[in-house]
């Protein structure tokens, strides 16, 4: 992910920093068992894993979207686990060219996981290799250029290749349309989150209150990352202004210094919703011009800032652009126009923002993002 998105400054991103991903590592869920959360995907995955077990071959290719921070590459890894296969990591914006994709798919040994993060990004010419790769086992390599190249097939171990994206509204069917499983993760109840915190407490040696734990869950935009990540902020701040016992009155006064609400909103998304109610009237406004006022990037907003400002019912997404819902002006204590209304006259309710949310549109076909702007 480029841009400003994965600012370390931004406690509430859920993009990773260096400092999460040396964290992360000790934090995540080795085997299925001890996912939280997710049950539906968990199930699912279960059978097919399991199935593959049984019959002695790979399982079919799988595709994990959704946002940031919950839990794809985590899911990327317990696959291996549980399959007891290697696993080799790559990302879209690594694979600029055929043969880098065709240089991983030829040294691969039987069974073994490819995990294929932001795979929407990964580049056209080596998007065909894969197709071929992912139905046939089978790679060409084109030796030569011009009229006089060529291509001669190679055939690859059977894998498994699992791919994630923020974006599934972004692949092409033809690639879609391979994952033989495809598992849409979506944000976290408080609860769970909850549950999360208290396992990192535990595993980093954190002294959390059960109040304490509560506080940090119900700010954490939904998001396992950015739960974790407010537990060392606000063990920090224990640390040094408390006695290190992370309690509500703690957590609370910690999360404040860092200018996350308490609905887990920060600095980025109060003046992204500032901006759509007081400069805009309420929308509805494209999604650039969004990102130029509160001077981000059309990606940060997008990725980072309105997922979840959808999902906490303050703003919608609707063929005619950004809109905010009643619930936004409510939220920054402006008192709600009559007008606002027309809003919800144009189907921009909860459904139809879920719906936006997981990259579908009413009649559940899935649309390129530019539709909006
Ligand atoms: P993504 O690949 O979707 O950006 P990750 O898999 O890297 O997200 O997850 C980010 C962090 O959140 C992980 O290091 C892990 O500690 C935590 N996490 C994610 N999902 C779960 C879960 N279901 N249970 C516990 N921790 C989780």
């Amino acid at each position: 992910m480029t841009g400003s998105s994965g600012d370390p400054e931004r406690v509430v991103s859920a993009l990773a920093d260096a400092d999460d991903r040396i964290v992360e590592g000790a934090l995540r869920p080795k085997r299925l068992s001890e996912v939280i959360g997710q049950d539906r995907v968990r199930e699912q995955l279960s059978l097919v894993l399991e199935g593959a077990l049984r019959r002695g071959r790979a399982p079919d290719h799988v595709l994990l979207s959704g946002p940031p921070g919950l839990g794809k590459t985590t899911f990327a890894m317990i696959i291996a686990a549980e399959l007891g296969a290697p696993l080799r990591i790559t990302s879209g914006p690594a694979i600029e060219r055929a043969g880098d994709l065709a240089a991983i798919l030829s040294t691969l040994t039987v069974g073994e996981v490819v995990f294929i993060d932001e795979i929407h990004r990964v580049a056209r010419p080596a998007e065909e290799l894969l197709y071929l790769a992912m139905e046939d086992f089978r790679v060409d390599v084109v030796i030569g250029k011009g009229p006089g190249a060529t291509a001669i097939p190679l055939d690859i171990a059977p894998f498994t290749l699992v791919g994630a994206t923020t974006r599934a509204g972004l692949l092409p069917a033809a690639l879609r349309d391979r994952f033989g499983f495809t598992a849409h993760l979506d944000f976290y109840e408080p609860e769970e989150l909850g549950v999360i915190v208290r396992r990192s407490a535990g595993l980093l040696g954190v002294a959390l209150r059960e109040d304490g734990a509560d506080e940090i869950a119900g700010r954490s935009r939904g998001t396992p990352r950015i739960a974790n990540r407010l537990l060392r902020r606000v063990r920090d701040f224990a640390e040094v202004r408390g006695d290190g016992v992370v309690t509500r009155d703690c957590a609370r006064a910690a999360l404040e210094l860092y200018e996350v609400d308490e609905s887990g909103l920060d600095r980025l998304d109060r003046a992204v919703l500032s901006a759509l109610v007081c400069r805009f009237g309420g929308g509805p406004v494209g999604l650039s011009t969004l990102a130029v006022a509160v001077g981000e990037e059309a990606e940060t907003v997008e990725v980072v800032a309105e997922p979840f400002l959808v999902r906490a019912g303050l703003m919608a997404r609707t063929p005619r652009g950004r809109v905010a819902t009643p619930a936004a002006w409510q939220h920054l204590e402006l008192p709600v126009p009559r007008d606002a209304a027309w809003a919800r006259q144009i189907g921009a309710g909860p459904d139809w923002a879920g719906q936006q949310e997981a990259g579908q549109d009413a009649a559940g076909e899935s649309h390129d993002a530019t539709l909006f702007d």
